[in-house]
This record gives C-alpha cells, structure tokens and sequence, in this order.
C-alpha cells in the first residue's frame, strides 16, 4: 500500500515510520528497502483485502498519473465487506491495475462490487502474450479521433490474454509498454463477438482528469454502443457519428445562446 494512517493522515511510508492500515485499522510497518516499491505492510498476517495484490513499479507509474485522493480508495459494503480500489476518480469510475494473473470468480466479485469499473492489464507478463495477442487481431476500421485510432476483430482464439479476460463485463485496457498506445477489450456484445480498440494512452488519462463530465463519459458510451454493435466497423460507425452529432448540437446551442444574448447588439456596435 502507498497510504497508511498516521497521526490521523494518510501518509506514505518512511525508515522507521509507523502507521495503521485504512482498510483494517491494524498496525503497519514502513517497508523502505532496495528492491521492492516502498510501501506500507501490515504488521501480522491477517485478513484485510483479499483482492489487494503487492505493487509494482508498473502500479505505482500508473497511480501517478492521477491526485492522490484518487489512489487507494476504500469502499465499504454495508455488508462490511470491504476494498481498496487502486484509483477512484471524481466521476466514480473505478481503476483497477491488474499485474498478476487472476480467477474469473474473482473478476465477477470485482465487477459485483464496483459499480464503474475499468481494468488496465499489463500486458508483458507472459513472454507469448504480445505476440498472440497482435496476432489474433484484423484491423477493420481507422478513425481520425482525438481518442480512439484503429478498431479491430477478433479473428482467432490463440491469445491466452484475450482468452482470460473476453468474458469481461468491464472494459479491459491491456498495457504492452507501448509509449502512446493502450488496447481496449471491449465487453462481447449481444451476439457474443469481442472487439479491440486501440487508445491513445494519454487521452486515457486526461478524459479521467478532465473537469467536465461529458469528456469522461465517453467511455461510458463506448460501451454502451459496444454491446449493440456487430463489428468494429458497426461501433466506429455509430460512435463516431454520435460524437459528431454531439459536437454540431452544441455548436447550435451555442449560436441559440448568442442569438438570444440582449446585449450582443450593444456590443456588435460597439465594435463598429
Ligand atoms: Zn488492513
């Protein structure tokens, strides 16, 4: 864990520091070596969150890209039940980094318990993976989009990452260490077909950290789309067009509002 409380703050961990789990409210120690990320660890083996996987580099790089009241949030069930999600931005899409392998019952629980969840994979894990997966890919569709560039079918079931993760009901972003590019699985649709996106990484990023609520969304319809859609070329078609649709709607309610602005007249002859 990068957070801990101390003295009634969330704190990350220093040499000798000592602090309590925000989950569990048991002692913490600050682990502050040379190899392993520094993090927090509890003091005795005990059950906290189950789901909780021990960070990376890779985790942390990620993490920083966003405030810091957005990483390690916890959520508690009025079960008691409770998580600590890696990141939680202001428009409660949950962010979960995924590094080692995990069990599809544990993915469900996940997607249970999160209401806006969004998994980045890494990608590199398994030596085989890059390979299999670019292989099992046929781009059908290219955009000219500030966030999305190429959509891609499925052609083939030989990549084990595309495997574990198609039955995903959250959107799956893989990580292959590709300095601009995410890969987005998108969750099958009706008639069970999985499509592959290609994201820009940094737009990834700033659509969570943009203020305004429509630009974060835009994932939120991705997906939506993705469920009616019968290929990539269908999705691209329907989202693009919508997108298009939403700009030239607010281009009009914006000529509406200066159409209707008492003092343009004023001002247009001011100019004059
Ligand atoms: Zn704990």
């Amino acid at each position: 864990m990068r957070f801990a409380m101390v003295d009634g703050e969330r704190k990350e961990p220093a040499r000798g520091l000592a602090g309590t789990c925000t989950g569990c409210h048991q002692p913490t120690v600050a682990k502050c070596g040379e190899i392993k990320v520094h993090h927090w660890a509890h003091k005795s083996k005990l059950e906290c969150d189950p789901w909780w996987e021990n960070e990376t580099e890779w985790h942390r790089n990620w993490k920083k890209h966003f405030p810091e009241t957005w990483q390690e949030v916890l959520h508690k069930a009025d079960s008691g039940e409770f998580h600590r999600a890696d990141i939680k931005t202001d428009k409660n899409w949950v962010v979960e980094f995924q590094y080692s392998p995990m069990s599809s019952a544990e993915r469900s629980s996940r997607n249970a318990f999160y209401e806006k969840l969004l998994w980045v994979v890494h990608g590199l894990r398994r030596k085989k993976d890059p390979d299999q997966f670019f292989s099992s890919l046929k781009v059908v569709k290219t955009v000219e989009d500030p966030v999305f560039r190429r959509a891609c079918d499925v052609t083939s079931d030989k990549s084990a990452l595309l495997r574990d993760w198609s039955n995903e009901k959250a959107p799956v972003f893989f990580d292959f260490n590709e300095p601009e590019i995410l890969w987005c699985l998108l969750p099958r649709n009706a008639e069970g077909k999985v499509i592959v996106v290609e994201v820009i990484r940094q737009r990834f990023i700033d659509l969570h950290l943009a203020n305004s609520i429509s630009s974060s969304d835009i994932f939120g319809e991705l997906f939506r789309f993705a469920a009616s859609a019968t290929s990539a070329e269908d999705l691209f078609l329907k989202f693009h067009y919508l997108r298009q649709d939403e700009k030239r709607q607010k281009q009009l309610i914006a000529e509406e509002a200066w159409r209707r602005n008492p003092f343009r007249n004023q001002r247009a002859s001011r100019r004059l």
